[in-house]
């Protein structure tokens, strides 16, 4: 990803309100014993072997934070805070590896299905048009087609886009952007699409 000439863009068109934050990526990576029944999984090249009955899964994200933070300390809390709660479902959960890597700046963080930013206190439709601004950015930039594809998930339809009411985006419905009391207690504004 071209990563520096992409940042470049977003400071040049930041307005005002706007704030360009840092985007973190976080790959997780563990072994876990398959659930009865379970269709066993092709093995990766490259992946260290395991006993019979156990194999690789993962989980990624990215993430913004308020400042500039040690990727190291942050792959630390996930550890201590999310983890154990994560791994509740999950059938002897070990070797787990969490590797956090800075990636870009933006306004706009890309979630599933979703995009999220904080809440400076942006009116909504000054929110709507810096996310329309966002979306033009990624759909113009020189990123692959899978990159552009990954970081917009469907947000270039604007008809998609929406808030919900309380916190479920599968739920009923607002106008975008969500100011639910979920987005609230977490101090973001999201849009859904
Ligand atoms: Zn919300």
């Amino acid at each position: 990803m071209n990563t520096i000439t992409l940042d470049a863009k977003v400071l040049a068109e930041l307005r005002e309100g706007e704030k360009a934050y840092p985007i973190y990526g976080v790959k997780v990576r563990w072994s876990e014993t398959y659930p009865p029944g379970a269709e066993q999984r092709m093995f990766r090249a490259g992946d260290p072997p395991l006993p019979e009955g156990r194999f690789w899964n993962s989980a990624g994200w990215d993430s913004m934070e308020k400042e500039d933070r040690d990727p190291e300390v942050i792959a630390a809390e996930l550890m201590r805070d999310w983890w154990p709660k994560y791994t509740a479902k999950l059938l002897e959960p070990a070797d787990v590896t969490i590797t956090v890597t800075l990636k870009r700046r933006d306004v706009w963080c890309d979630g599933w299905f979703s995009h999220y930013t904080f809440d400076v206190g942006m009116s909504d439709a000054d929110v709507i048009a810096s996310f329309e601004r966002y979306v033009e950015r990624i759909l113009y930039s020189d990123l692959s087609e899978n990159e552009r594809g990954s970081l917009l998930m469907g947000a270039e339809d604007q008809w998609r886009w929406h808030g919900c009411v309380d916190g479920n985006p599968q739920g009923e419905r607002t106008e975008a952007p969500c100011r639910c009391p979920k987005c609230k207690d977490q101090g973001l504004v999201r849009i859904d699409h």
